[in-house]
C-alpha cells in the first residue's frame, strides 16, 4: 500500500466516523506532519504537487476547525485523491495492455506463409542481394538458417518506469507521448532531438546522427522508449536510446529482452530483429518437432517452435533460460546420437580380432623395464587387455599427464598385436616425435639373433620380443619416393609387423595385410577424419588413442564420447614438479645467465621461438633468426642447434640424435618440440612470447624437461607486462594439466585447446561445454534409443533421423 492509499482509506474512516479526528491515533494533523513527505514523494509530477500543497487539508489546523469546515476538508482531498488515483489506473491500464503486447509475440495465424524452410531468405521483403550476402557470411541463407540464427545476448529494456522517476545509469523504459521534435546540430553532426512527457512529467531525449528521425516523430504519437538513462546538463536523458511506436505491432526493440544478434558489417541490429520477427511470425509454424515426446517429457524441455520463438523473443529470463535448455539438449543429443551410433557401428556390425594374452609376454615385457610399471599404468594395461580378449574392437582414450609414461602402454599394446600374428600401426603428430618412438623400439627390443644386420635400414629394423621376431617401419612423408614404395608394398604384403608413422600412414597408397591394433599418440593433434581414416586400414582393428591434453569431461563426452576412457592418474615416482617463472621481455639476460649456469651442470636446455599462427614460413623466419643472435650474440662458446618444420629429415633425426647423446647444449626451436619428445638430460625451457601460446601448449612444453629426476625449469617470457597477464602467471601457481585445460576453456574456448580436433563435430552454437548436466541427459536418451531402435526405423523416430542425416550430410566427418 502506498501513502497515498493510505491517505485516502484514513480520510474515508474520518468520514464515516462522522469528523471526530478520530480515524488515527494522535489525530490527523499529527498524521499529516508525519507523512507528507512520503506523500509528496509519491505524487512526482510538478503541476499534481503544487494541487497537493494546495489543498485546504494540509493548510489548516484541522483539529480546531468546526465540523462543517473539516467536513469541506475531507470532502474536498478525498475528490483530488481520487481524480489522482483514477489517473493512475488509467495509465496502468494503459500499461497492461501494452504489456500484452510486447510481450505476446504472436505467432500470427494471418503471416502464415507456404513457400519452404529451406526458401532463400530473399523472399522475405526487404532482404536485397546485398543483404542476402552479408547474411551468408554469417551462414545464413535459408529461412530455417534465420530462425536458428540466435541472439548471442539480450538487452532487459523490460523495466518500465515513470519518467520522473528514471534512474540514472540503469537500462529502463519509457512510454510516453511525443509533444514535439525537431532536427538539431550535435558538434558537427545532425540529430534529432524530441520532447516526450508522460503523467509524471517531460524529458528530453536525443539522438546522434539520425535526423530523419525527427520527420517520423509527429507530437501526439505514443512511442516507448529503451535504453539506459544518462545525465545532461544535470537532467535525466537517453542518448540515442531503441524507440518504438506503440501502436506498432509487437514491440521487438524496446521494452522486453530485447535480442542482441551476432552481426557482420552491412547488418544493423534493427533490420535483423525485423526479420528474425518475420521468419518467426511466417514460417515458425512449419517447424516440425523431431524430438519424442517421450523425451521432451522426460527431460523437461519446450516444443521446439515455442523454443525458437523464446530463444529469439523471450517474455522474461526464465523464458530464455527455457528456450536455450531446449536448444542445447537438441545439439548436444544428436551429437552423442552420432558417436553413440558410430560406436555401434564400429563395435557390433562386424565382429573384431580376438587376440590372446600370455601372461609370460606380460612378465617378460615388464622384465624387460628399466623400471617398475606405477599403480596407474598397471591399471590402464589391466583395462586394456582386457578389451583385446574380446572379439569386439578396442575403442579407447587413454588419458594421462605430460611424462606420465603412456607410451610403454603403448607398445606393450602393440607387441600383443604382434604376438598374435597381426600387424601393429603407432601414428604421430610429427615427424621428430615417429622417429623417437621408432629409434626407441629399435634400442629396446634388438633381435640378437640377427645376423643379417644389413638388412636394417634407417626406415626399417629387425627386433625380437619374447622369442619372436618382428620387422618395425619408419614411414614418414621425407621418405625417398623409391623407399616409400618398397615400404607400401612389405606393408600390403605383411612383410613389415609393426608401422611407426605420420600422417604419411593414412594416405590412400597404404594398406595393410592385416592390421590389427592401430594406435594414435597425441591425438589432440588429429582430428576425428584421421582417426576413422587409419582405423579403415584394418578390419575392425582395435584402436587406441592417446593424449597428454587432460580433457574436461565435458569436452571428452562430446569429442571423444564414442570412446571409453582410461586415466594414468600419476607420475612415476621421484619426478620433481618443474618450477616456472614468468619474466618480462626486457629481463631476458636474467633468463640467458641462469640457462649458462645449468649448461656449466652440463644440463640442457630448450629455447621455443614465438608461435606464429597460420604461417609457418614466418614462424621459421623467427626462428632462423634467433638461433643466428643466440649463437653469435648470446652463447658464442655454446653447442646450438636449431630445430623446426622445415628442417629434413635426416638433419632433425642427426639433430635428436646428438640432442641425446648430450653433444648439444641449447635446442632452439619452433613449437615442434611441444609433442612427446623425450630427452632426460634436458632441465631448462625458455618459451619466448609465452603469451601467444594456449596454457595447455605451455603445459606440455614445460613437460619437455624435468624427465630424468633432475629439477626442471620453465621460463616464460611476457610480450606484455606481466600485470597484464593473469593467464601467465597461472602457470606459476598450479602443474596440473587438468585445471589448466579448464581455465583455458573458460579463457579461450574449446577451438583453441582442439585445434582442428573440433573440425568436423557438427558445431555447438547453444550448447555449452560447462553444462554437464544436460550432457548427461542428452547422452542417456541417445543411449536408450539406440538400445530400443539402433537403425531409428521406427515411425515414431522418422523426423530424428530425418535431422540427423541432415546434419551428417553438412559433416561429412560423421557419416
Ligand atoms: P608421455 O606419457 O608424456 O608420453 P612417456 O611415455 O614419454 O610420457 O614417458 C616419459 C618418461 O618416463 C620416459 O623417459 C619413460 O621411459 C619414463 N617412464 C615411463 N614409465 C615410467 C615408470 N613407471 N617409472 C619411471 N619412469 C617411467
Ligand atoms: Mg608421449
Amino acid at each position: 500500500m502506498t501513502s497515498i492509499d493510505s491517505l485516502k482509506s484514513i480520510l474515508d474512516l474520518e468520514r464515516k466516523k462522522g469528523y471526530n479526528n478520530r480515524a488515527v491515533i494522535g489525530g490527523l494533523n499529527n498524521y499529516l506532519s508525519q507523512n507528507i513527505h512520503d506523500i509528496r514523494q509519491n505524487i512526482k509530477n510538478s503541476q499534481l504537487l503544487l494541487e497537493f500543497d494546495q489543498l485546504e487539508l494540509v493548510n489548516s489546523d484541522y483539529f480546531a476547525c468546526t465540523v462543517s469546515e473539516r467536513k469541506r476538508c475531507i470532502d474536498n482531498a478525498l475528490l483530488w485523491l481520487s481524480s489522482l488515483m483514477e489517473m493512475r489506473n488509467s495509465y496502468k491500464r494503459k500499461q497492461y495492455i501494452f504489456e500484452k503486447n510486447a510481450l505476446l509475440i504472436k505467432t500470427g495465424i494471418s503471416h502464415k506463409r507456404t513457400e519452404k524452410l529451406d526458401s532463400p531468405i530473399s523472399i522475405i521483403s526487404g532482404i536485397k542481394s546485398r543483404v542476402t550476402s552479408n547474411f551468408a557470411k554469417l551462414d545464413v541463407n535459408t529461412i530455417r538458417d534465420l530462425l536458428y540464427y540466435f541472439p548471442r545476448r539480450y538487452i532487459d529494456y523490460s523495466q518500465k518506469q515513470f519518467i520522473s522517476e528514471l534512474k540514472q545509469g540503469e537500462d529502463q523504459t519509457v512510454i510516453a507521448t511525443i509533444l514535439q521534435s525537431r532536427i538539431v546540430q550535435l558538434g558537427n553532426r545532425k540529430g534529432t532531438e524530441a520532447v516526450v512527457a508522460d503523467e509524471s512529467g517531460n524529458m528530453r531525449i536525443v539522438w546522434f546522427n539520425q535526423p530523419y528521425l525527427a520527420k517520423k516523430f509527429l507530437s501526439g504519437t505514443r512511442i516507448v522508449i529503451s535504453g539506459t538513462v544518462s545525465s545532461f546538463n544535470n537532467q535525466r536523458t537517453f542518448v540515442s536510446p531503441e524507440w518504438e511506436f506503440l501502436e506498432d505491432t509487437d514491440l521487438i526493440h524496446t521494452a522486453r529482452l530485447v535480442p542482441i544478434y551476432p552481426l557482420t558489417s552491412g547488418l544493423y541490429p534493427r533490420q535483423v530483429r525485423k526479420w528474425t520477427k518475420e521468419a518467426i511470425d511466417g514460417w515458425i509454424w512449419q517447424i516440425n518437432d523431431f524430438l519424442p515426446t517421450s523425451i521432451k517429457k522426460q527431460c523437461q524441455l519446450l516444443d521446439l517452435a515455442e523454443a525458437i520463438t523464446s530463444m529469439h523473443y523471450p517474455t522474461n529470463a526464465s523464458a530464455a533460460f527455457e528456450a536455450k535448455k531446449r536448444l542445447a539438449f537438441d545439439e548436444l543429443f544428436i551429437l552423442q546420437l552420432s558417436v553413440l551410433s558410430r560406436k555401434k557401428d564400429w563395435q557390433e556390425k562386424q565382429p573384431g580380432n580376438k587376440f590372446t594374452i600370455p601372461q609370460e609376454a606380460i612378465n617378460s615385457y615388464v622384465g624387460h623395464l628399466p623400471f617398475s610399471l606405477t599403480r596407474a599404468q598397471k591399471q590402464v594395461l589391466v583395462e586394456i587387455t582386457n578389451d583385446l580378449r574380446q572379439p569386439i574392437p578396442m575403442l579407447r582414450l587413454l588419458q594421462g599427464e605430460v611424462g606420465s609414461g603412456k607410451t610403454v602402454v603403448a607398445i606393450f599394446s602393440l607387441l600383443i598385436s604382434i604376438l598374435n600374428g597381426y600387424q601393429g600401426a603407432l601414428m604421430a603428430p610429427t615427424e621428430v616425435l615417429a622417429e623417437q618412438h621408432f629409434n626407441n623400439i629399435r634400442t629396446n627390443y634388438p633381435d640378437i639373433n640377427d645376423h643379417q644386420q644389413s638388412t636394417n635400414s634407417n626406415f626399417i629394423c629387425q627386433c625380437s620380443y619374447f622369442n619372436h621376431r618382428f620387422k618395425v617401419a619408419l614411414l614418414i612423408g621425407s621418405l625417398k619416393a623409391e623407399d616409400k614404395k618398397e615400404l607400401q608394398l612389405k606393408i600390403e604384403k605383411g612383410e613389415i609387423d609393426l608401422v611407426i608413422g605420420t600422417h604419411a600412414l593414412i594416405q590412400k597408397k597404404v594398406n595393410f595385410y592385416k592390421l590389427g591394433l592401430a594406435v594414435i599418440d597425441e591425438q589432440q593433434r588429429f582430428g576425428v577424419l584421421q582417426r576413422s581414416a587409419l582405423r579403415q586400414k584394418g578390419y575392425n582393428p582395435h584402436i587406441l588413442v592417446m593424449t597428454a591434453t587432460p580433457i574436461p569431461r565435458t569436452l571428452a563426452l562430446t569429442i571423444y564420447g564414442d570412446l571409453d576412457l582410461s586415466i594414468i592418474t600419476e607420475l612415476p615416482p621421484g619426478r620433481k614438479q618443474v618450477k616456472t617463472f614468468c619474466l618480462e621481455q626486457q629481463d631476458i639476460k636474467k633468463a640467458y645467465a641462469f640457462i649458462r649456469k645449468q649448461t656449466m651442470n652440463s644440463k640442457q636446455t630448450f629455447i621455443i621461438c614465438p608461435l606464429i599462427e597460420e604461417s609457418e614460413v614466418l614462424e621459421t623466419k623467427a626462428a632462423v633468426e634467433e638461433y643466428k643472435h643466440l649463437r653469435k650474440n648470446v652463447f658464442p662458446d655454446l653447442k646450438l642447434a636449431l630445430l623446426h618444420g622445415r628442417v629434413p629429415s635426416i638433419e632433425k633425426e642427426k639433430i635428436m640424435q646428438s640432442l641425446r647423446a648430450g653433444e648439444i647444449d641449447i635446442l632452439v626451436s619452433t613449437s615442434v618440440v611441444e609433442v612427446g619428445i623425450d630427452i632426460p638430460n634436458a632441465t631448462t625451457i625458455l618459451i619466448e612470447g609465452a603469451n601467444r601460446f594456449g596454457l595447455s601448449q605451455l603445459h606440455q612444453l614445460r613437460g619437455r624437461v624435468g624427465r630424468g629426476g633432475a629439477q626442471g625449469y620453465c621460463i616464460l617470457l611476457s610480450e606484455k607486462p606481466l600485470i597484464e597477464s593473469e593467464r601467465l602467471r597461472f602457470m606459476e601457481k598450479t602443474n596440473d594439466g587438468f585445471i589448466l585445460a579448464e581455465k583455458d576453456l573458460k579463457i579461450r574456448g574449446p577451438g583453441d585447446i582442439f585445434g582442428t580436433l573440433q573440425s568436423g563435430l557438427p558445431p555447438l552454437k547453444v550448447a555449452d561445454f560447462s553444462d554437464i548436466r544436460l550432457l548427461e541427459m542428452a547422452r542417456q536418451e541417445a543411449n536408450k534409443i539406440l538400445h530400443r531402435d539402433y537403425t531409428l526405423e521406427k515411425a515414431e523416430y522418422s523426423l530424428l533421423n530425418e535431422q540427423l542425416n541432415q546434419i551428417r550430410s553438412k559433416n561429412m566427418e560423421w557419416s
